[in-house]
Parts: structure tokens; sequence; C-alpha cells
């Protein structure tokens, strides 16, 4: 089947709302095994709506629309669109009652009901998070057309519980993908050791970069979800023994959601002391609901007398071997260790820059250390060669911080050389 998608909107293309929508269909749309093909964002301007939804209509099988459905005069993705197919719009009952029970009135607004008018014999789905209900119906060019709220919040529910479902009993194959993610070696080399196994036609596979890490998508179609996993599983496990302990997980999307399933399987807890990171080993440890169970304190320690009063890093360490070194980066861990009590301590001192490099500790130096009151393992991380972000040196010594944790509990060389 050959999809597109068309997102309605005058602040998309003013720049004002990044187009999220787009990649979150795209994305379901590729699990459903359906080809996009073409990806449009139009304005609240009836001519345009009309020549774009015209175009999709006479060329694809199934286009999905966003946005636009909602109460407001600008709202003209139903009419529009349902003109188009030749539909009229018809009042549809069930949804004007939950809009009339949304905002506990018996009487609503006639912009408020205008959500409720829908194209005659559409299949409906329900907003459990919002007023305007979508819906799918077939233009008479015989294009199937499904048409989504515009706030991410109520798309994306609205498509993964109703939408997909939906599409998926139309298709005879189901398409089922898993994502090998992988830590410490990047999409080109992954690719190229990978070479010989992506000319496969099913299972596919394809490699993805994600910030300072990547993965290795699977995918394979078949009759049943079961059918498809075992055709997907010969693929997987050639994957991981090529890898070995690169690879972090299969279907767990990031590090610190493993590395916090970990900590809880085995009882452990973890302290974090950061610097040139600021917080960010924390924020993401704590993104991940259930943490309490297993994150025990994160320190901010910037200026080097917080190191010294919070963590007792030595004041000489310090004068010999400065802020930005192995041996404070040691300290750190060392000292948040003692100082909660918890089974591992992270420390991570580095300079993210862009300002404060120097020839001897150049921007991207960074130290993370990870003590289990026994051993203290360092890593040192160099810049290579490219300039990167601030935002890029610190979201890469956070995650390898995660990674030394993930290698310590699962038994492997901490310090991620293989
Ligand atoms: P509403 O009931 O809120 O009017 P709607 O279906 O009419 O819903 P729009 O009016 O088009 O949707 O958009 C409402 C808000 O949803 C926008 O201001 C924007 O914040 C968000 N939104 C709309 N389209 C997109 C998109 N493609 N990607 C991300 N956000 C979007």
């Amino acid at each position: 089947m050959n999809a597109e998608i068309i997102s309605v909107g005058t602040e998309l293309l003013l720049g004002q709302v990044v187009n999220t929508d787009t990649a979150i269909v795209a994305q379901a749309l590729s699990g459903l095994g359906i080809n996009l093909l073409y990806s449009a964002v139009v304005g609240d301007n009836v001519e345009r709506l009309r020549h774009a939804v015209e175009t999709a209509i006479s060329r694809s099988e199934l286009l999905i629309m966003t946005g636009g459905l909602g109460p407001t005069t600008d709202d003209l993705t139903k009419e529009t669109t349902a003109a188009c197919a030749g539909k009229k719009l018809q009042l549809h009952q069930p949804s004007l009652d939950r809009i009339l029970n949304y905002f506990n009135e018996k009487k609503v607004s006639e912009n408020q009901e205008k959500q409720a008018w829908l194209p005659e014999g559409c299949h409906v789905f329900q907003n459990d998070n919002g007023t305007a209900p979508g819906c799918a119906f077939t233009a008479q060019t015989g294009c199937l057309i499904v048409m989504l709220p515009g706030p991410p919040s109520e798309l994306t529910p609205m498509l993964h519980n109703y939408v997909v479902p939906y599409l998926q009993k139309g298709q005879e194959s189901v398409i089922v993908s898993h994502n090998v993610h992988i830590y410490g070696r990047g999409e080109a080399p992954v690719a190229q050791m990978m070479d010989d196994l992506m000319d496969g036609e099913n299972p596919t596979l394809a490699p993805y970069a994600k910030e300072g890490e990547c993965y290795l998508r699977v995918t394979a179609k078949a009759a049943t979800v079961e059918e498809a996993d075992a055709l997907c599983q010969p693929l997987i496990d050639e994957i991981k023994s090529r890898l070995g302990n690169f690879v972090y997980s299969v279907d767990v999307e990031t590090l610190e959601e493993l590395v916090v399933s970990l900590l809880k399987e085995q009882g452990k807890t973890l302290a974090t002391a950061e610097s040139c990171t600021g917080g960010l080993l924390a924020k993401r440890l704590t993104d991940v609901s259930g943490s309490s169970a297993v994150f025990h304190m994160g320190c901010v320690t910037y200026a080097n007398e917080a190191k010294e009063m919070l963590l007792h890093v030595d004041h000489q360490t310090l004068l010999d071997h400065g802020a930005v070194s192995e041996e404070t980066a040691r300290e750190m861990a060392e000292g948040i260790l003692r100082r909660s009590g918890s089974d591992l301590g992270i420390g991570i001192t580095g300079i993210a820059g862009p300002e404060g490099g120097t020839p001897e500790k150049p921007v991207g130096l960074i130290y993370i250390a990870l003590s289990d009151g026994e051993r203290t393992w360092v890593t040192k991380r160099s810049p290579i060669g490219r300039t990167k972000s601030r935002a890029w040196h610190r979201h890469c010594a956070a995650s390898q911080a995660l990674d030394m944790v993930r290698r310590y509990l699962c038994g492997m060389p901490v310090t991620g050389e293989d």
C-alpha cells in the first residue's frame, strides 16, 4: 500500500511548530509495512488544501491528514477533504455526546459542535485526550483517507490505540520490527560490519544513527507476529555475535531505561557526582519511571570548592592535576559513593566547550569514573577531530557513564574496549 501524509497548519509553515506529527505517523506506517511516498505541509487555506488533497487521493491508496479538526474557524481540514472525496458531513451523535461529556455541559457552542460533524459513513476514532474525533473514509478515487487531530498528545494515542489496529486489519500480513541498540560503535563501522546482511529481503536490516549511538532495525513480514519474530531472530543473533558487548539491548530504547532495570534486578543503588554534564546524567536516570528505587542522589559540583566540600575531593589533587583529570573524576566517584552509601558512584568532569579548552585539555576532554567501593574505573573521552556542540559532549559523557554502569552490571569490561 502506498501512502502520503498532509499536515495542515500555517504555524507549521511559519516554523513556529515543529512537524512532529508527520514523524510519528511515518514511524507507524513503516511499522505497518506501508510505503510512505510523499509528505506535505499546507497552511490553513482552502484552495491550497483542496489542491493538495486532490493530488494525493488521485495517486495514493492511503492519505493521512493531521491537524485542523478543532473548533476554530481556521480548522478547515474536514470540510475541505470531505468535499474533495465527494462526501457530505453528518452529525455523529456519539461524538457530540463525548464532547458534551468532556465539557460537562448539556449544550456546546456551534464551533464545538462542528467537531462532531464527520464525513458520511466514516469510521470514527474517538479522542480520549481531547474533543475532536478522528475518522477514516474512502474517497471516490478509492483512496482511504484518515484524519487525525493536530496536537501530538491527542494524535499519538489515537494513532496507536485505534488507527494502527484499524489499518492492520486491512493488511494481509503483519510487519514486525526489532531494534538492536548499540553503544560504542558508530553507524558507519557498524553498517560496514553488517554489509553482507543488508541485502536480505525478509527480514530486512537497516542502520540508523542516534545521538552518540546507533541501532540496527530488523524487520520481517509474515502472516503472524510469531512467524515474523521467528524470521527476525536468527538475524538478531548474528548481529549480537558480531558486535558482542557493544549491543546493549534489543528493543529497550535507551541506556538509562536499561540501567535502571538492571539496577532493579540486582537490587543495587547508584549516586552521581557531575561537573560538566550539569546534572544531565541524573536527569536522564530520573526520566525513567521507577528510578527512585535505584537512584539515591546526584550532586552537581561545578566549582572546585563544591568538589572539595561535598565530595571530599582532595585540595592537592585539584592543585596537582586540575578539575579535569582522571584523578579528580576518580575522587568524585569515590566521594559520592561514600557520601550516599550507594553501591555505585559515578564521577564526571570535563570540558564541554565551546570555551575553556587549552592545547593540553581541549574541548571534549571528559573523564568518567565508576566506583563500587572496591575498584574504580576511569574512561577518558578525547575529542575526535570534528567540532561538536556543548550539548553533544554533555550527552555523550552521560551516555558513556550509563554504558559503564551497564557493563559493570553485566560483568563485562567496564571501560568499553570490547
Ligand atoms: P485543536 O482542537 O487544538 O484545534 P486541531 O486538530 O484543529 O486541534 P490544529 O488546530 O491544527 O489541530 O493544531 C493545534 C495544535 O496542535 C497546534 O497549535 C500545534 O501546537 C499542534 N500541532 C498541529 N499540527 C502539528 C504537527 N504536524 N506537529 C506537531 N504539532 C502539531
